[in-house]
């Protein structure tokens, strides 16, 4: 069990000098960059910044592993003994590995623990079961032909992932990569690297033969973009942002015209109907689905439209919740708001905000820590011409939006580039089933914020991107399927 006595043993423990993974081999690089802590602003590690020469190294190692037959033509039942196996290690290292991703994102232990390695422990679960449960089909030919579609594993993969849930995240692309027999080399972010690292020498440890699962460590226009231009990458999974997607899909157009699948950004809108049964328990979600992990998670539902004729109840509860909250030292366990990534992303939430005039928060808190620290806000009034109606800040900030009836939310909602999530309380039927089918996004939550599993879709509408993490859906980035056609 967590307690904030193993906590706080973890929290100043020296972090064993990261290395990247490549051939099962750790290495370092020619040059390093200090981990900077969002917690207090300290350095608390120096990360291998890999030059194209390194990805290369780990893209061929993948490769060699990938067509010598090791791991994709190792009986499923095999693979999926050593995924178990990984997702067992992952767990019963679970509060270490929390607390070492915490130092280094900055999100809250309570949520981090949970959402980081034993998420990541159950969706391997879940893909491993896959292994020798999803297999090929006979289509339905006239008699005298017989039509086989197999599923093949592709060849090397390549993953890009962001700083806000990078074993979340990790695991949803490496997961199903892997169950499907593929080679993979990931890059985390330059934010965010500590507990990707672990996790993939606990892969080999758990018996992940050599190869087939590399790291390279380093930032987004050297190692990111080396990956991105490989001639021998065959897929590229990315989660990120929009600016970043658009690179990698024109280094696929001047490479080998990979396979790009992109999980990007999103402008999420919460709307809350004057027939909601519950307005306590809309407000708690509103707060919860913008403030946690201080609002640096992909589906925030950042906009907040509600119906006019309940604005102001709904707005009271709102600030009185958002004063509540206890925001600080990601590493106590009753923290509820924690840290923004880096320096650079607070002053660019800060800058943002500048001229918005909150009703509540805004300002940077907590200097004496050194830490990187801002008090949640909300903006009401805001138009769907203004900045923050239209850009993800990716920051603890709410923009409030009011609304007269069902046909303006509907056009609010998806007055947006982006499509990834939504929330609708109503206490009627009718009104959430025709909500949900005229919102544009890839999930929309109804009397709920947040939540789903394993067994559902998770992907991005519009500019939100395209293609699928989760669900027996997302396997389908990871195979060919190959027809052989028989006259009989
Ligand atoms: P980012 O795009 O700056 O970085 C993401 C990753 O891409 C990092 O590993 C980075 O090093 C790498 N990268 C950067 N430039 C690159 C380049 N030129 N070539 C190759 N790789 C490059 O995003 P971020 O700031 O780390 O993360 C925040 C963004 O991620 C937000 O927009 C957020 O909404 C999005 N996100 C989306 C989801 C989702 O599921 N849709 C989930 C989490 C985060």
């Amino acid at each position: 069990m967590l307690t904030q006595e193993i906590i706080d043993n973890l929290r100043f423990k020296a972090v064993a000098t990261p290395s990247m993974i490549i051939d099962g081999k750790a290495c370092g690089a020619n040059e390093v960059l200090p981990i900077i802590s969002p917690l207090d602003g300290s350095t608390i590690a120096q990360l291998p910044m890999a030059q194209e020469i390194d990805v290369n190294a780990a893209v061929s190692a993948a490769r060699q592993s990938f067509d010598k037959g090791i791991w994709a033509d190792m009986a499923p039942k095999a693979r999926k003994k050593i995924l178990l196996q990984w997702a067992n290690l992952i767990e019963q290292n679970a509060i270490e590995i929390a607390v070492l991703g915490v130092r280094d994102n900055g999100t809250e232990i309570a949520m981090a623990s949970k959402a980081e390695p034993l998420s990541a422990a159950e969706t391997i679960r879940f893909y491993a079961e896959a292994c020798d449960k999803v297999y090929g089909e006979i289509a339905p030919t006239a008699p005298d032909s017989l039509g086989l579609i197999h599923k093949e594993a592709i060849g090397v993969v390549g993953v890009i992932v962001p700083w806000n849930f990078p074993m979340m995240i990790g695991a949803w692309k490496l997961a199903p990569a892997l169950a499907t027999g593929n080679s993979v080399v990931i890059k985390p972010s330059e934010t965010a690297s500590l507990s990707l690292i672990r996790m993939v020498e606990l892969a080999h440890e758990a018996g992940l033969p050599d190869g087939v699962l590399n790291i390279v460590t380093g930032d987004g226009n050297t190692a990111g973009s080396a990956l991105a231009r490989s001639m021998d990458v065959d897929v590229l999974v990315f989660t990120g942002s929009g600016a970043t997607g658009r690179k990698l899909l024109e280094a696929s157009a001047q490479s080998n015209l990979k396979r790009v699948y992109l999980e990007l950004g999103g402008k999420s809108p919460h709307i809350i109907f004057d027939d909601c049964d519950d307005l306590d328990a809309a407000a708690t979600a509103v707060i919860g689905g913008i403030f946690r992990n201080a609002g640096q998670v992909c589906i925030a539902g950042s906009r907040l439209l509600v119906q006019r004729s309940i604005h102001a109840a709904l707005m009271d509860k709102i600030i009185t919740l958002t004063r509540a909250l206890r925001v600080g030292d990601p590493l106590n366990i009753n923290t509820q708001v924690g840290a923004l990534n880096s320096e650079s992303h607070m002053d660019s939430i800060l800058k943002m905000l500048d001229g918005s005039n909150p009703v509540i928060g805004g300002k940077r808190v907590l200097h004496d820590t050194g830490g990187f620290y801002i008090e949640p806000a909300i903006v009401t009034d805001v138009e769907q011409g203004d900045a923050l109606f239209q850009e993800e800040v990716f920051g603890p900030v709410l923009s409030v939006t009011a609304f007269d009836d069902e046909e303006s939310a509907v056009r609010l909602a998806n007055a947006t580039q982006f499509g990834l999530s939504a929330g609708v309380w109503t206490g009627s039927l009718s009104r959430a089933h025709r909500m949900v089918a005229a919102i544009k996004s890839g999930v929309v939550h109804v009397n709920t914020y947040g939540g789903a599993d394993n067994t559902v879709p998770m992907g991005g509408f519009k500019q939100s991107g395209n293609g699928y993490d989760k669900s027996l859906y997302a396997l389908d980035k990871f195979i060919n399927h190959k027809t052989a056609w028989f006259k009989l």
